[in-house]
């Protein structure tokens, strides 16, 4: 076997407890203090040369290099989507119990099993006495699920070589998603007593027309992720009585852009067609949704919902590089693919760093009452940070 997959199998026991441990300490978004605390505490037993936590909460390990090369992050989120009912799940959502050869509960594929695999994976150089040319970074962020402010701040002050992202690929390399941006319509019309309409301006007309047109906008397309899409998700009006027509009426709009396309632009072309549809007397106006994050830490900032898109061009080196030493490590060439959901890799490539993906844990998995990884790909993907972390940190 490999050197690094028998070393990553040799502390199986101990990424399984980290996993379940993780998956254990529930971590919605700005409520990652007790994840965070898990996670330092582990890099600082595992012999990180430093680790950190900064303003808003994120936790970075180093593992120096010889100042030979080139940096290198390793890129996790600790939070989690919210689990619902927890009787909907065939396991408690936050028992990290082993059930089937799978570690299961909210958090377990996105994307503490890549945390728990990447914090040992990179632990497992020292323990076989390699020393990589440049620094690695493990960053464990806060509040991707809610827009990424942790790894928008880390931008600011981790400035590596290049990034791997951690989030589900069933073992396959990514480079590149559509964005994610929320947009929020506004209609606002006069509210009056529901039993004399007609001396009001009810909004839902012109949002029903609006509604009816939207698949007039023109969406950008890529020839590797496919075509933008654009959907309505929630509808709210002011009102909370049934017998009150509303003064107002908003609707979020889910977009998934393409490289190339323009929030600005789309935002254009909302407004005009918005115009077309008004009746009534009714005003109308469209924004990207902003809302107000709270760090664990107590940091309060403003944030527009905004998941810039990426690719990675199919020529680039790092491409090239990560592939061989995966292929090294693991003896298959791991599949090329574009993730389907948008990711903190996003904001790591607008920063300019250049961005790949991987994780043994499966992106189907995400965000469901299935959530769950497979302790054998668990603890397999451990050989990816240290096989990445060599090969990466190299002068090319
Ligand atoms: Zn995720």
């Amino acid at each position: 076997m490999n050197t690094l997959l028998a070393a990553a199998e040799s502390v199986r026991s101990a990424v399984v407890a980290t996993c379940q441990r993780l998956v254990q300490t529930p971590s919605l978004s700005g409520e990652e203090g007790a994840v965070a605390a898990a996670i330092r505490d582990q890099m600082q037993a595992l012999g990180y040369d430093e680790v950190a936590s900064d303003e808003v909460g994120n936790v970075v390990g180093l593992m120096r290099g010889t100042g030979g090369g080139p940096s290198l992050e390793l890129n996790g989120h600790m939070d989690v989507v919210d689990p619902g009912d927890p009787a909907a799940w065939p396991y408690p959502p936050y028992g990290g119990e082993v059930h089937d050869g799978a570690i299961w509960g909210r958090g377990a594929s996105d994307m503490k099993g890549s945390l728990a695999s990447i914090v040992h994976g990179v632990a497992l150089l020292r323990q076989l006495g390699i020393r990589t040319a440049g620094d690695i970074y493990v960053a464990a962020a806060v509040m991707e699920e809610t827009g990424g402010l942790g790894t928008i701040h880390l931008t600011g002050h981790l400035r590596p070589g290049a990034a791997v992202v951690g989030e589900a690929s069933d073992g396959a390399l990514a480079r590149g998603h559509r964005g994610r941006y929320e947009i929020v319509v506004r209609v606002k019309g006069r509210s009056v007593h529901a039993s004399v309409p007609q001396q009001g301006a009810n909004p839902h007309y012109t949002m029903a027309t609006f509604i009816g047109r939207l698949a007039e906008l023109r969406l950008g397309s890529d020839p590797f992720l496919g075509p933008a899409s654009l959907a309505p998700t929630l509808y709210l009006t002011d009102q909370r009585s049934g017998n009150v027509i509303p003064g107002e009426c908003s609707l979020h709009l889910d977009w998934r852009d393409v490289p190339g396309d323009s929030p600005d632009a789309l935002l254009a072309q909302i407004r005009a067609l918005l115009a077309e549809c008004l009746r009534d007397g009714c005003t109308g106006e469209a924004e990207l949704l902003v809302y107000e994050a709270r760090t664990y830490t107590g940091l309060v900032t403003s944030m527009a919902s905004a998941f810039p898109s990426f690719i990675l061009p199919a020529g680039h080196p790092l491409l090239a590089r990560a592939g061989a030493a995966l292929e090294r490590t693991f003896g298959a060439r791991p599949p090329v693919i574009g993730w389907s959901f948008a990711t903190d890799g996003g904001h790591l490539m607008k920063s300019g760093i250049p961005v790949i993906g991987y994780s043994p844990a499966q992106p189907d998995f995400a965000h469901t009452v299935e959530d769950r990884i497979e302790i054998d790909a668990l603890v397999r993907g451990g050989g990816m940070p240290s096989a990445l972390a060599q090969a990466l940190t190299q002068e090319a």
